[in-house]
């Protein structure tokens, strides 16, 4: 296997996907020499098999707004491996998104679940609706329709979905109503859910406090304590605000985050009540990060993102390529010594040259961020089980899974001058597992 050939034929076959193939040469790229060592994964042509997901649905979505007008979105399901479990993974909501971007999540999903230790296939799933400024009577009405698309197609043990951007609590409250009612049966098929009706404790802290604990991992590997380091976080949303809040536990300064309009660099550092101020902000009022800055009389710039600022650790926490070559220049010269990566591939294939060429401590999405698909196979197990955990157990489950797959990176990953490399150590680590199962399985 050649890494460029698979990509020139990928291109040729499924043309304008750039995120696909930006996550496939990633992966290809670190796990080649480990897959030419079995002349056996050739004939079975694994790699086309693990490229290529399973099976996509993909629907109209027909709803009505607030004026009576009928709106029509696409709704798409990428289920990209179910080797070893159900497919899992979230639900987006963004105009960005398309059947290109949801395979690039997918893929890595797949990746992401194997180190998990947990039984999780890869999947995601989302429309091109945006949530921006609408009614929660229209969340309510989109959220259904989508459902109505996608119900026959999903399951507790088929394919489980979660939130991922624009989707949160409500609109997975919303989604697990309208498939409760219409498969008329209550099941754990949907993750994420409110406590009261089958969720998990520490589901909505999860992905932002398992970055943080993964943080601490790479850290101690080089003595270095989190206490007292300024930190750069991207996004306002569910993983930057728990990102932030565990930060602010650990002793460390946040100074900046973000939305799409722009960000706010706060160099005192964002305190727990400023954070308390900004969840409500977000999470009830739907507002805008701008707002921060006019409370607490800091630094707003709009149509930009915090890369240029001084921290020593960054937490991209929103989107996709976030980090271009040009940011991680800054981050470098700026003096920053550890990145991890909160949102999925937030930063650029160049960027993650120069952080490896610098020998920063960089971890990639698929095992930084792990802790929130984690807590939602955990979260499935409670379901099945008809059993609720407390925080606490929840919390010391997520923590020996976020060390354990820190453990994997190390053992796939350290390379002979004893850098550790996540990216190859995470790849490797996924496709091992996930590649032996298929083979198990036979031609399917
Ligand atoms: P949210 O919707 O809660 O928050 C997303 C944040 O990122 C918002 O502040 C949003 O700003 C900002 N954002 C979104 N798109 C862009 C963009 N194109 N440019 C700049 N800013 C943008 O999503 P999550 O916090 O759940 O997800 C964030 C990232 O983490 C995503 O990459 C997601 O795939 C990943 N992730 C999430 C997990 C989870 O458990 N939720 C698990 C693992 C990974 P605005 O409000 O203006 O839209």
């Amino acid at each position: 296997m050649k890494t460029s050939n698979v990509i020139r034929e990928i291109k040729s076959r499924f043309p304008n996907e750039p995120e696909y193939y930006q996550a496939i040469e990633e992966v290809l790229e670190s796990i080649e020499e480990t897959y030419n060592e079995h002349p056996e994964f050739e004939k079975a042509n694994l790699i086309e098999r693990l490229i290529i997901p399973d099976k996509i649905i993909s629907f109209r979505v027909t709803w009505v707004d607030d004026t009576g007008q009928v709106r029509t979105n696409m709704g798409y399901r990428v289920q990209h491996n179910n080797a070893i479990g159900p497919y899992k993974g979230g639900i987006r909501f963004h105009a960005s998104v398309s059947p290109g971007i949801l395979k690039f999540l997918a893929f890595e999903q797949t990746f992401k679940n194997a180190l998990t230790t947990l039984p999780l296939g890869g999947g995601k799933g989302g429309s091109d609706f945006s949530p921006r400024e609408k009614s929660d009577g229209e969340i309510m009405r989109f959220c259904q329709a989508f459902v109505e698309g996608l119900w026959r197609n999903i399951g507790h043990n088929t394919d489980v979905p979660a939130g991922d951007i624009g989707v949160g609590g409500r609109e997975v409250a919303y989604m697990f109503g309208k498939y409760k009612k219409l498969a008329g049966e209550f099941t754990g098929t949907f993750t994420g859910k409110g406590f009261e009706f089958g969720g998990s404790l520490i589901r909505p802290e999860a992905t932002g406090y398992g970055n943080v604990y993964f943080l601490c991992e790479m850290l101690k590997t080089q003595n270095i304590k989190l206490e007292g380091k300024k930190c750069l976080i991207s996004g306002s949303g569910n993983v930057a605000q728990y990102t932030c809040e565990k930060l602010i536990e650990f002793g460390a300064i946040p100074v900046s985050m973000s939305d799409s309009d722009g960000y706010i660099y706060d160099p005192n550092g964002i305190t727990i009540e400023k954070l308390a101020y900004l969840k409500e902000l977000k999470n009830l009022y739907r507002g805008r990060i701008r707002e921060y800055a006019e409370e607490f009389d800091c630094k707003y710039v709009a149509g930009s993102r915090p890369w240029g600022e001084k921290g020593d650790i960054a937490l991209p926490s929103a989107t996709q390529n976030e980090i271009n070559g040009d940011d991680a220049r800054h981050l470098v010269s700026n003096g920053v010594i550890a990145v991890s990566e909160g949102a999925n591939m937030p930063c650029t294939p160049e960027a993650i040259d120069l952080f490896h060429e610098k020998k920063i401590l960089f971890a990639p999405g698929k095992a930084a961020n792990a802790g929130g698909v984690s807590v939602s196979g955990l979260e499935m197990t409670q379901n099945s089980e008809r059993y609720s955990w407390t925080a606490e157990q929840v919390d010391e489950k997520l923590k020996w899974i976020m060390s354990n797959i820190h453990e994997s990176c190390i053992k796939y990953g350290t390379e002979p001058d004893g850098y550790v490399n996540y990216v190859k150590g995470a790849n490797i680590a996924a496709f091992m597992k996930v590649a032996k199962a298929i083979m198990a399985q036979g031609i399917l």
